[in-house]
């Protein structure tokens, strides 16, 4: 281990009150590093400083943003085997799906470092002779940017690039578990040349830091993504300091398998769906809704091939599937296995699992014969667990599927157009996938739900701009 790393304000590396430790899930002897804890103080320096460097930022216009994001795109492209490492070894996925997840966060750098050239406006007759209107966009000033631990590079990629492209100055903080991702991508931000206060980097708790950056007048958006206990909880605090907020939360994705469809298509879309990234994913097939005819057949396929996954280290070559994150969502998805047996499912796998180090190893679990008013089949689990309900038809099907608190993703494996157009059409969710794994996203689209998932404005693409922006609307008239 080497020296503390520290909060990044105001351009300078500083210290916090105290020094907390990130573990590798899949080795628990294994501390990775320091990391520098900030204060409700430290927030407050990091606000200003932001809400200070912003206004030149934005008024030095759009080049200097697109060149800097393209250099910081470059930078963690280059060092993506190294910030992949420190991803997988924090957060347990494994490496390639780590790397993976490391070149998205460049790719998403590079396609604001346009977006920021592209920056919508219009010009507008007035209704008044002799008037010109023009509408345009304006960074929101100072955003608050907190995020989960399961995607600890791309989801700040997916806040910081558009925040900056439009004109704002960032304050970032990373879930607690997940610290060396985050501190990696503010060096590079730092090293590319960001200038200071521009963007701000505080470690620590959400109930302090992240409760002191929802409380800060200088402050004004936050972009959260997390639970959908935390979400609302941010969601009222904001709202009290008349923020604007987009907030990111769980799913309880459903995905739909009809007689009609491919088995093997349908079977490797709900083994990556439920299992990749140890089913820690927002977008993770939770619900896996089947026809009946399909049914034994799909079963047996899919549980064959979710016990022969290899669980193991997220660093070794032969793991096809890493540890949970911690030793409490480890517990919580153990609970969730003994609930399934409780509310009458058969359950397959689930079982925790020795590893060649002391980690928090699961095998796949899937829960048969659940209905979907079973808690198994509403609460987000957010681990490798996935609920199978067995239905007649399509329309019961959809039903079902539209039948959750949650709303983000949606599938529908068929080889039937006409099911596929209902489907699309019918899913109550921001995202729907036909033939492909409910997870899985490109970075040029929006992404987001509806109902409990989501809130306020869209992430990613050019769409993003609704949230990173506000609109000016003004009339002038040359007399
Ligand atoms: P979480 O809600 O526990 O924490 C998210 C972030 O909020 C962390 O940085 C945490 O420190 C902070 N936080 C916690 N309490 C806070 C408070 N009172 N005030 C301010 N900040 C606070 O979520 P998690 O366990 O890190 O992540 C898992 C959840 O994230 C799952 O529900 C998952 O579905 C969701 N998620 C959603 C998306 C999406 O885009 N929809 C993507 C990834 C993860």
């Amino acid at each position: 281990m080497t020296e503390p790393h520290l909060n990044l304000i105001a351009g300078a590396w500083v210290a916090g009150d105290h020094l907390s430790e990130n573990r590798n899930p899949s080795d628990i002897s294994d501390v990775i590093g320091l990391y520098a804890a900030a204060t409700a103080g430290d927030v407050d320096r990091a606000a200003t400083a932001a809400a200070g460097a912003q206004p030149s930022w934005f008024a030095q216009g759009p080049q200097p943003r697109a060149d800097l994001l393209d250099r910081v795109a470059a930078r963690i492209e280059a060092a993506a085997t190294e910030i992949g490492t420190m991803l997988a070894r924090e957060e347990g996925k494994i490496l390639p799906e780590a790397i993976a997840e490391v070149r998205r966060a460049a790719q998403i750098f590079r396609f604001f470092a346009g977006e920021a050239l592209r920056i919508p406006g219009e010009a507008l007759a007035s209704v008044r002779p002799g008037v010109d209107v023009e509408v345009t966009r304006e960074p929101v000033g100072v955003v608050g940017l907190i995020t989960p631990w399961n995607f600890p590079a791309a989801i700040p990629a997916w806040k910081i690039a558009p925040a900056l492209a439009y004109g704002n100055a960032v304050v970032l903080k990373p879930a607690d578990l997940v610290p060396g991702t985050a501190h990696l991508l503010a060096r590079i931000l730092h090293e590319a040349g960001c200038p200071a206060g521009v963007f701000n980097l505080v470690m620590g708790p959400g109930s302090v830091v992240g409760r002191a950056m929802i409380d800060h007048p200088l402050i004004t958006a936050i972009s959260f993504t997390g639970s959908a206990v935390t979400g609302k909880t941010i969601a009222r605090a904001a709202v009290e300091g008349m923020k604007k907020i987009q907030l990111e939360m769980g799913g309880k994705n459903p995905m739909v398998v009809m007689d009609d469809a491919d088995l093997d298509t349908a079977v490797a879309a709900c083994l990556n769906g439920a299992f990749f990234s140890t089913g820690q994913r927002c977008t993770a097939s939770s619900r896996l809704i089947v026809q009946a005819g399909i049914h034994d057949r799909f079963v047996e396929r899919l549980s064959e091939q979710a016990a022969a996954l290899r669980v193991g280290p997220a660093l070794a070559a032969e793991s096809q599937m890493g540890p949970v994150v911690s030793t409490a969502q480890l517990q919580g998805n153990l609970d969730y296995v003994a609930l399934a047996r409780t509310e009458g499912c058969e359950v397959l796998g689930g079982e925790r699992l020795n590893g060649p180090t002391e980690g928090y190893f699961q095998r796949p679990a899937l829960f048969l014969g659940a209905r979907n008013d079973m808690r198994v089949a509403r609460e987000e689990i957010f681990g490798p667990c996935a609920a199978v309900i067995c239905v007649a038809d399509f329309d019961e099907a959809l039903a079902v599927a539209n039948d959750s608190p949650f709303g983000l993703s949606a599938g529908i494996c068929t080889g039937s157009l006409k099911h596929a157009r209902a489907f699309k059409r019918g899913a109550k969710a921001g995202m729907v996938m036909v033939n492909l794994p409910t997870a899985g996203v490109d970075y040029h689209v929006p992404f987001g739900g509806t109902k409990s998932s989501s809130y306020g404005p869209r992430e990613q693409g050019r769409h993003a701009v609704e949230f990173y922006t506000t609109v000016k609307t003004a009339y002038s008239f040359a007399g």
